[in-house]
């Protein structure tokens, strides 16, 4: 395990990674521990190093639409080959319904929220993510959905808002706080410009009286000399300073590279937004009409009004934006896949999330065929991630933040297509399915609260047991 990130280099922006020794005398601790769980266990492993997680989640994967899929399936879905399985409690502190934003927050920070609040606990009290976790042990962290990445799933990793829908504050925190990698969709939301000083920088934020995370002002100012660029004038410029971007979808798919690169160059830091919002579905004919918030203007297009101090590269991506991709394909598998093998190669601990955005849209619009074929290729991506961490410290755990629809099979035969029906185009409260292979995968079996999510990785994270039985 890489415990000096000073000596390897590529701080985020605005942050110091020296670790203290406070800091490291638990970190040494959790080594022995690890390594005296790899000795009892006797030699199955060569390692004690955990290589890292990927956190799966299917937004709006209920237990009846993963049976679909496999009553529809000629092969037993990846899922299938999951070796521990559980079930979570959803509910939120709004009520037995949760939506995605306060079970992504009970999920990541171990504490039920309202429905909307992101980061955030009940009393609006500002709470650390487990991806803040790992950047602060300089563990790497990736974050890739189909939706744009200010959706509430992937905000949930490194945001703190008590609005969901305000992508354009959300842009702005992953802007100054970036995982790693990120990729999705969402390009406009990080058009937007970039404020000089630090009491500019938004009014959004959560009052921060616990520890302080590593976004806001602060990291802005501690913006290391080197990644500033003299004509950044947004916020995607600015991340250009510290990630390789690619925005455009034709360009990120056509890529010759296993993993990560553009134009044949790795890319060990990356920023993919691919598309001006959301992806779209894998199968053109699911496509939504998404309605816009006019609440939430674009700053794209506001940006557009500004002639002055623009840089060239960002007056030409609003002069020929990138053209937006017309189905999907398998964009979720490519990106993850790619990612994984950037992250191995980083050779320190990772922290992945990858959320299947659109199978909750399928149940918000009660079309099934679209929940299932959107399921069916997060299964896909799983399948291949499965593949490739054989014989790896990976501990995979998939699930969803809740169910959608209220979904339901009424008639149908193994090996065809099923007739199924809903109750609702809104989320229910069901229990919703844990499924894990790994390090530390055995903890995920039995019934738990969403928040308990929080505590079995951080477990995981804290001390491995570094290697599958
Ligand atoms: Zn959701």
């Amino acid at each position: 395990m890489e415990l000096n990130g000073a000596l390897s280099g590529h701080p985020s922006p605005g942050r110091a990674r020296i670790p203290s020794r406070r800091r490291l005398l638990p970190l040494v601790a959790i080594g022995i521990l690890a390594l005296g769980f790899a000795l009892h266990c006797g030699g199955e492993k060569q390692s004690t190093e955990l290589d890292g997680i990927i956190f799966i989640v299917g937004d709006g994967m209920g237990l009846s639409m993963i049976s679909q899929a496999s009553l529809e399936s000629a092969e037993p879905l990846a899922l299938e080959s999951m070796p521990i399985v559980g079930l979570q409690k959803t509910y939120s502190t709004s009520g037995s319904i949760t939506d995605s934003a306060a079970a992504i927050t009970a999920m990541l920070t171990g504490h039920k929220t309202r429905n909307k609040w992101i980061g955030v606990d009940e009393s609006g009290q500002r709470r650390k993510t487990l991806f803040e976790i790992a950047q602060e042990r300089n563990w790497s962290t990736a974050i890739i959905s189909t939706s744009s990445v200010t959706h509430a799933t992937p905000a949930g990793a490194l945001v703190h808002s008590k609005d969901r829908h305000n992508d354009a504050d959300i842009a702005r925190q992953l802007s100054l706080n970036p995982p790693d990698i990120l990729i999705g969709g969402g390009r406009d939301y990080f058009f937007q410009v970039r404020p000089l000083s630090a009491d500019q920088t938004g009014t959004n934020n959560p009052d921060s009286d616990e520890s302080p995370g590593p976004e806001g002002s602060e990291g802005y100012d501690a913006t290391p000399s080197e990644t500033r660029k003299t004509d950044v004038s947004t916020f995607l410029d600015f991340l250009s300073g510290s990630h390789t971007v690619q925005l455009s979808y034709q360009d990120f798919m056509s890529q010759d590279c296993d993993d990560l690169c553009v134009d044949g160059k790795p890319a060990d830091r990356f920023i993919g937004l691919l598309a001006q919002d959301h992806l779209p579905p894998v199968d053109p004919n699911h496509k939504l009409n998404y309605k816009k918030d006019d609440a939430n203007p674009n700053p794209r297009r506001e940006l557009e009004t500004l002639d002055a101090s623009l840089s060239d590269w960002m007056r030409g991506l609003l002069d020929n934006p990138p053209p937006e991709p017309g189905n999907r394909k398998n964009y979720l598998k490519t990106a993850s896949l790619r990612s994984l093998r950037t992250l191995l190669a980083r050779q320190r601990p990772f922290l992945m999330l990858i959320e299947g955005s659109q199978i909750d849209w399928g149940g918000h619009a009660n079309r099934a065929d679209y929940a299932i074929r959107e399921l069916v290729d997060l299964d896909e991506t799983l399948e291949a991630l499965l593949r490739e961490t054989e014989g790896r410290n990976v501990l995979i755990v998939v699930t969803a933040d809740h169910e959608t629809g209220g979904h339901a099979i009424v008639d149908g035969r193994p090996g065809s297509l099923q007739k199924s029906e809903f109750i609702t185009h809104k989320h229910t409260a069901e229990m919703v399915p844990v499924f894990a292979r790994g390090p530390g995968a055995e903890s995920f079996t039995g019934v738990y609260e969403n928040t308990d999510i929080f505590h079995k990785l951080l477990a995981v994270m804290n001390a491995t047991p570094a290697f599958s039985h």
